[in-house]
C-alpha cells in the first residue's frame, strides 16, 4: 500500500528520514516544499507508521491501499501493447555499413543521456530509446546526428530493473536500485534504501562504467541528461543547493528545454520547472550529474519525467501507462532536441 505524506517543514523531514531507517520504508518521493512525501508501505509496518506519524503530527492520507491490482493491471496492458505493435518503418535511417563504420571525430561536442539509473523509473526507457529512434532511424534532425557525438546507455542499471519488473516494487528486492547514490557520499546506511551509498564511492560496476564513460569524454561533453521520473523537472547542481559558476546558462539552457516540453505535453501534466536541485526539489548529495558537473561537462542535468496515471501525478506516477508510453519519447526528445540545439549554438556550430 502507499501512503502520502505531508512534510511542511524541516524537523519533519527528520522525522520521516528517521521512520525510514527504522521501518525500511520505500520513499518514491521526499518532501520538498511544495511537494509531498510519498512512501510505500508494507503491511505489517502500517498500523506502526500511522501511530508515529499521529503522534509527530504529520499529516497523511493513503493514495492507495494495495497496489498490487494497479501492477498486475499494467502488466496486461504492456503485454497487450507490445503485441498489436507492428515494428517501424526504415526510410531515412541511417544504414548498417554508417552505423558500423563510424570513425570518432574529436572536434565535435558530445551529449550524454542516460535513463533508469533509478531502475523503477520504468518511464525513461522509452525516451532514451526514442531519443535512439529520432538519430538512428526516424531522422528528422540530420545536423544532430551530424554535428554531435551521441552516447546513450538506456538502462544504466540493469540487474536493478530486471528485479524491479521481476519483484514489483517491493524494496527488499531492490538493492542496487539507488545506484544514482553510489557516485560520491554518504546519506542512506541500509543497502535496501533508495539512498543507499554503496560501500563507498563507485564500489558497484555500473557506477564505475557510467564514471568511466565519463571521464573519457569530458572533454569534448557539452551535455550529460540523466533521465529519472516522476515530478516534470528539469534539475542541475548541484544537489548541496551551492549553485556551479555557470548556473545562469544552466538555466537559460534548462528552460529553453522545458519550453520545448511543454509545448507538446499533454494539456493533463504540469509544466516543467527547472532550477536548482536543492532549491526546487530536496538536497541530495553525490547525483549522477553532479558528479558529471564538477568534473567539467558544462551542462549537467537530472530530467524528472511526467508521472502519468488518470492524469494526474500520484503515488503511481512510477508506473506506465501503454498509452503515455510513446508520448514520453516524443515530448522528451523535444527537450533534449532544443537542449542539443543550445549545445551547437554554444559551441558556434548551429
Ligand atoms: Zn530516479
Amino acid at each position: 500500500m502507499a501512503v502520502i505524506m505531508l512534510s511542511e517543514s524541516e524537523i519533519h523531514a527528520e522525522v520521516l528520514n528517521n521512520l525510514e531507517s527504522k521501518h525500511n520504508l520505500d520513499f518514491w518521493q521526499r518532501a520538498a516544499p511544495g511537494y509531498d512525501a510519498v512512501v510505500l508501505v508494507p503491511k505489517q509496518y502500517r498500523f506502526l507508521l500511522d501511530i508515529a506519524l499521529l503522534f509527530n503530527g504529520i499529516k497523511f492520507k493513503v493514495q492507495v491501499d494495495n497496489v498490487k491490482p494497479f501492477l498486475d493491471e499494467e502488466n496486461h496492458l504492456l503485454t497487450e501493447a507490445s503485441r498489436r505493435n507492428s515494428g517501424i518503418g526504415r526510410n531515412g535511417a541511417l544504414t548498417f555499413n554508417k552505423i558500423h563504420s563510424y570513425e570518432e571525430d574529436h572536434r565535435k561536442p558530445v551529449i550524454f543521456v542516460q535513463s533508469l539509473l533509478h531502475a523503477r523509473d520504468w518511464v525513461t526507457l522509452p525516451a532514451s530509446l526514442y531519443t535512439i529512434h529520432k538519430l538512428v532511424i526516424d531522422i528528422t534532425e540530420r545536423d544532430l546526428v551530424e554535428k554531435i557525438d551521441w552516447i546513450i546507455l538506456p538502462i544504466a542499471n540493469p540487474d536493478g530493473y530486471v528485479a524491479s519488473r521481476r519483484n514489483l516494487l517491493f524494496p527488499e528486492h531492490l538493492q542496487r536500485r539507488g545506484l544514482e547514490q553510489k557516485f560520491r557520499f554518504r546519506l542512506g546506511n541500509f543497502a535496501c534504501s533508495e539512498v543507499f551509498h554503496g560501500r563507498r564511492a563507485f564500489s558497484e560496476p555500473e557506477t564505475r562504467i557510467i564514471k568511466t564513460i565519463l571521464d573519457q569524454y569530458v572533454r569534448r561533453m557539452e551535455m550529460f541528461i540523466d533521465i529519472h521520473s516522476f515530478g516534470s523537472m528539469i534539475l542541475y547542481g548541484y544537489g548541496t543547493g551551492e549553485l556551479p559558476a555557470n548556473a545562469l546558462t544552466l538555466q537559460v539552457a534548462g528552460v529553453n528545454m522545458a519550453q520545448a516540453i511543454d509545448s507538446v505535453k499533454r494539456p493533463y501534466n504540469k509544466d516543467y520547472t527547472v532550477g536548482n536541485f536543492a532549491l526546487v526539489l530536496n538536497k541530495a548529495s553525490g547525483t549522477c550529474s553532479d558528479y558529471a558537473q564538477a568534473i567539467g561537462v558544462p551542462l549537467a542535468y537530472t530530467f524528472k519525467l511526467p508521472g502519468f496515471r488518470f492524469g494526474f501525478d500520484t503515488a503511481l506516477g512510477f508506473l506506465v501507462h501503454p498509452d503515455f508510453i510513446e508520448q514520453a519519447g516524443i515530448e522528451t526528445w523535444e527537450g533534449i532536441k532544443s537542449g542539443a540545439q543550445f549545445v551547437l549554438r554554444v559551441v558556434g556550430q548551429a
